[in-house]
Parts: C-alpha cells; sequence; structure tokens
C-alpha cells in the first residue's frame, strides 16, 4: 500500500515550529517512500478561525521547501481539502448518521449550565471529569425527539463502551492502553452542526486513505476515542505516530524566549529555508550515526519514522545559528547576492526589526543602507559579502557586518583610534600606502596588497606585521576586528584606500 500523510493545521493563530516539524515529518515519509503528501485544513472551530492563516501556513511551509500533492490550492481526488467545504459537502453528515443509526453515538441537551454543574459535582467527589453519560446516553428515542423538536440546542456524542481495554498501537511509544471507564464520551457535532476535530479528523483520515497519522504527542490522551471511532465504523485504523514535544534546551516546554515564534520571524531574522529544514528535522528525529548537515534530498533519503526520538526534541538556538552559518558559506557569490538583496529590500524584514523589541539594535538601519548600497553597486556588494561571509551567522548580520565597505567615511572607532592610529609610523604609512596605490586601475589583487604591506614593514624595519597591519585596519574600516586585511583591501579597491588614508591622515595627533 502506498503511503498517504497528511499535515491538517488548523488557521487559529500564525504557524509555529511544531505544525512546522510534523508538516516535515509528513512531508519526509511521503517523499522518502513516493507516497503522497496532503495538506488539510482543519477549520471548523468557527470561534478561533483566524482570517488569513491558512495563506501563511501554506506560505510557510513552501517557504521552507515543503510541497503537497493534494490539498486545498492544489485538489485532488479526495477533495473539498477543507473542512468547512467537507461539512458544506454533507459529508459528516452521512458518516454520524451512520453512528446514531448502529447505536454508537447519542444526541444530547445539556445545557452550559447543567455541565458545569457536572464537572464542579465530579471535582468536588473526586471523580474523574467529563462527560460520562449523563442524562442522555441511555435517554429514549421518545425523550431525544421531544427534546429535538422543542428546539432545545444538542451535540452529537460518542458512546464510549465501558470495561473495555482500548489499545493505540504506536509506532515511536509501542502498544498504549486505556481503560475506557476513564474515558469521557466526546462531542462529534457540536450544536452549531460543525463536527469536532475527534470526528472529522478520524472520518477525513480514513476517506483521505491516510496511513499513518503522524502528529503531536499532546492527541495521545485522545486517541483511545480515535480507536473507538475506528472500531465502531468497522474500520482499519491508519498507523499512530504521536511525535514528542519540543522543549528549551533547559527541559522546559517551548517558550517564545527559547524560539518558539511564528515560522516567518525565522525569516524575518535571517535564517535561509535550507538550514531551518536540517534543523528542525533533527528536533526528536535522528537519522543514525552523527550526521547533522543534511539537505533536504538527503533528509528524503534518510528519512525513515523509526527514527523518530520517544523522548522530547530539544530546540537550540545555537544549534541553528550554526548550522545557518554553515548553510551561508556554502553560498556563491551570485547567490548571496540575490538572497541578501531579496532580504535587505523586504518590507516585512524592515517591519520585523523595527518592532519593540528590536528597535535599539542597528540591524534595521544597517539593512536599509546595506539595499541602498546594493543597488548603486551590485559588484562590489558581491565581493564585500564573500568577504565577510566566514563571519556572519545570519543575513540580517550582513548589513553591519558590510557596512565599513559602502559608507565615504568608515564610523572610526575611539577606542581604536586611539590604540593604532597614535603609533610613531602611522603618518608615514599611510602617505606611503596612498602613494603607492596610485594608478589609473581601481582594481587591484589580494597579493598585490599583501606585497604593499609587507614591503613597507620591511623597507622601515618594521620586524612584526602587526604594528602595520592594525592601522591600516583601523584607517580602512574603522574598527580593530574584520575580515582579513588584504583581502578587504583588494574589495575595497585603491581610490577608496587612498581616500581613507587621506582621512586617517587628518586624524592623526
Ligand atoms: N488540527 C489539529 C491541530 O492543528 C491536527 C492534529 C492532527 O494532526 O491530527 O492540532
Amino acid at each position: 500500500m502506498s503511503v498517504r500523510v497528511r499535515v491538517a493545521p488548523s488557521p487559529t493563530g500564525a504557524p509555529h515550529l511544531g505544525i512546522l516539524r510534523t508538516a516535515l515529518f509528513d512531508f519526509l515519509c511521503a517523499r522518502h517512500h513516493r507516497g503522497t503528501m496532503i495538506l488539510r485544513i482543519e477549520d471548523t472551530d468557527r470561534n478561533r478561525f483566524v482570517p488569513g492563516c491558512e495563506e501563511e501556513i501554506m506560505a510557510s511551509l513552501r517557504w521552507l521547501g515543503i510541497d503537497w500533492d493534494e490539498g486545498p490550492d492544489v485538489g485532488g481526488p479526495f477533495g473539498p481539502y477543507r473542512q468547512s467545504e467537507r461539512k458544506e459537502a454533507g459529508i459528516y453528515a452521512i458518516w454520524v448518521q451512520k453512528l446514531l443509526d448502529e447505536g454508537y453515538a447519542y444526541w444530547a441537551f445539556d445545557t452550559p449550565e447543567e455541565l458545569e454543574e457536572m464537572r464542579e459535582y465530579q471535582q468536588v467527589n473526586r471523580q474523574p471529569v467529563g462527560y460520562f453519560g449523563g442524562t442522555w446516553r441511555d435517554a429514549s428515542g421518545a425523550q431525544v425527539e421531544a427534546a429535538r423538536a422543542s428546539g432545545k440546542p444538542g451535540v452529537i456524542r460518542l458512546k464510549m463502551p465501558r470495561g473495555r481495554l482500548l489499545v493505540c498501537d504506536d509506532l515511536v511509544r509501542g502498544r498504549v492502553e486505556f481503560d475506557s471507564d476513564t474515558v469521557d464520551d466526546p462531542v462529534l457535532i457540536k450544536a452549531d452542526g460543525m463536527p469536532t476535530y475527534h470526528f472529522a479528523a478520524m472520518v477525513d483520515d480514513h476517506l483521505m486513505e491516510i496511513t499513518h497519522i503522524i502528529r503531536g504527542v499532546e492527541w495521545i490522551s485522545s486517541a483511545p476515542k480515535h480507536v473507538w471511532l475506528f472500531e465502531a465504523f468497522g474500520w482499519t485504523p491508519p498507523q499512530f505516530v504521536h511525535v514528542q514535544v519540543i522543549n528549551g534546551p533547559d527541559g522546559k516546554k517551548l517558550s517564545k524566549r527559547h524560539g518558539d515564534t511564528r515560522v516567518f520571524d525565522f525569516k524575518y531574522a535571517g535564517f535561509l529555508p535550507e538550514a531551518l529544514a536540517n534543523f528542525v528535522a533533527l528536533i526528536g528525529w535522528a537519522p543514525g550515526g552523527d550526521r547533522e548537515i543534511m539537505s533536504m534530498d538527503e533528509l528524503v533519503e534518510a528519512f525513515e519514522l523509526d527514527g523518530l526520538q520517544p523522548s522530547p526534541g530539544v530546540f537550540d538556538i545555537e544549534k541553528l545559528r550554526w548550522m545557518n552559518g554553515h548553510y551561508l558559506r556554502g553560498l556563491s557569490g551570485e547567490s548571496l547576492l540575490e538572497k541578501v538583496g531579496a532580504y535587505s529590500g523586504d518590507p516585512d524584514v524592515r517591519a520585523f526589526w523595527a518592532r519593540d523589541e528590536h528597535a535599539a539594535l542597528p540591524t534595521g538601519p544597517a539593512l536599509a543602507d546595506l539595499s541602498r548600497a546594493l543597488t548603486l553597486d551590485p559588484a562590489l556588494a558581491e565581493e564585500a559579502f564573500v568577504l565577510v561571509r566566514e563571519r556572519v551567522v545570519t543575513l540580517a548580520d550582513f548589513g553591519e557586518a558590510c557596512d565599513f565597505v559602502f559608507v565615504d567615511r568608515p564610523v572610526m572607532d575611539p577606542a581604536a583610534v586611539g590604540k593604532w592610529l597614535t603609533v610613531p609610523h602611522a603618518r608615514r604609512l599611510f602617505e606611503c600606502l596612498a602613494a603607492d596605490l596610485v594608478s589609473p586601475e581601481d582594481a587591484i589583487s589580494v597579493e598585490a596588497c599583501e606585497r604593499l604591506v609587507r614591503s613597507f614593514a620591511e623597507g622601515h624595519g618594521i620586524d612584526k606585521l602587526g604594528p602595520v597591519v592594525h592601522p591600516v585596519r583601523v584607517a580602512l574600516t574603522g574598527r580593530t576586528v574584520g575580515p582579513g586585511l588584504f583581502e578587504l583591501m583588494s574589495v575595497l579597491g585603491r581610490r577608496r584606500m587612498i581616500e581613507r588614508f587621506e582621512n586617517a591622515l587628518r586624524l592623526l595627533p
């Protein structure tokens, strides 16, 4: 049987890491087995529906490199793929009627006050909390008819069996047993006629011929209800695969502080989708061995569900940063130009850095400057990106890392000036270099730059290169740290260097 897996997000808020990871596992599983990846939108909770969220879910998944073969936007033979549309098409009504007819489901007309009272009673008496029958589980047909005829709002509940063992065979945790007496009768159809998750998801998983239900472990406590639904229908359940929670490095539940943010915030913060996909795939899944850097193709190739870990996954932002730096270093100049260009010009990225929590950082303004510089001289920008790529971690870092290249005059760090522009040979050094650089050509090779600096040192009896290299770096960049000096000299070119040495000469004591 060919593998069919689905990711089934509810459009109730911007997508975060959890859904991204489930979708990625689904996708990797589908592609590994040359099966089918399905996107189903579970939008039956109209109170929690957030407009625009479905679009953001799709855009976030596509940005990460996840696509699907069947879904609301691409269609497919098992559509519609939005549950609200499936409800309109009468799909759930047919199946719930079957359960009602066969005695597996029942109407219940409890008022919210009655339900509250029941809950309080159960809490006070230390009984399991939930709907275990109430007045309606065994009500007569006549009682139900009378309630319906009077127009009382009612729900349809699943009649859980009593005195039974219900078993969920989970691929990650093995056999998980539940005493059916501890499981309450869940609502299948709400008073507004909408199906609940329990009902719609399981009916759809069956009708869409899903082979593996890959979902968060928070659903495992609902698994007996789902197992029972399948049994009540006489259907074979798919393979359940409950993936573990994601914790922060401190072992606590992932919070915003740890990085549990909107997926697109990772994009705006300057992470590459390749790096994020690689990183997310390894939260709770291991390919065996110590492989860490894996492209999407390699992940697809290696992905087996039995590599899913039974212990919680850990989200470590430092690891993501390390991976991102790794992926950035692997990009060609041309590709860096394209990516940094798109990034620095993206209005959403600007809005991200303008948020209150980032407003004090220089990143936003540096990116805006970078974006301007990039249009003026893309060739210089490309060289600058290659020059600094060893030293940056995210796309956002390029603005500050390269700003000294594009400005007319670098901003001089007073400490750097105080330390290195005060050496006795500074004046001679800058005058000599400025004179040596004069040429009709602007370009100068890395080797020629090195020769220039070395010959000054040799010619002036300076044994070590440091006392020459540091003042030159400060004159050219305003700072004491940065990329390799000869490389950066070559990127700046003769004209810019001459201007900067002349500028530095004016700063000498
Ligand atoms: N709609 C559910 C959610 O967003 C999906 C759970 C599942 O994958 O079955 O949590």
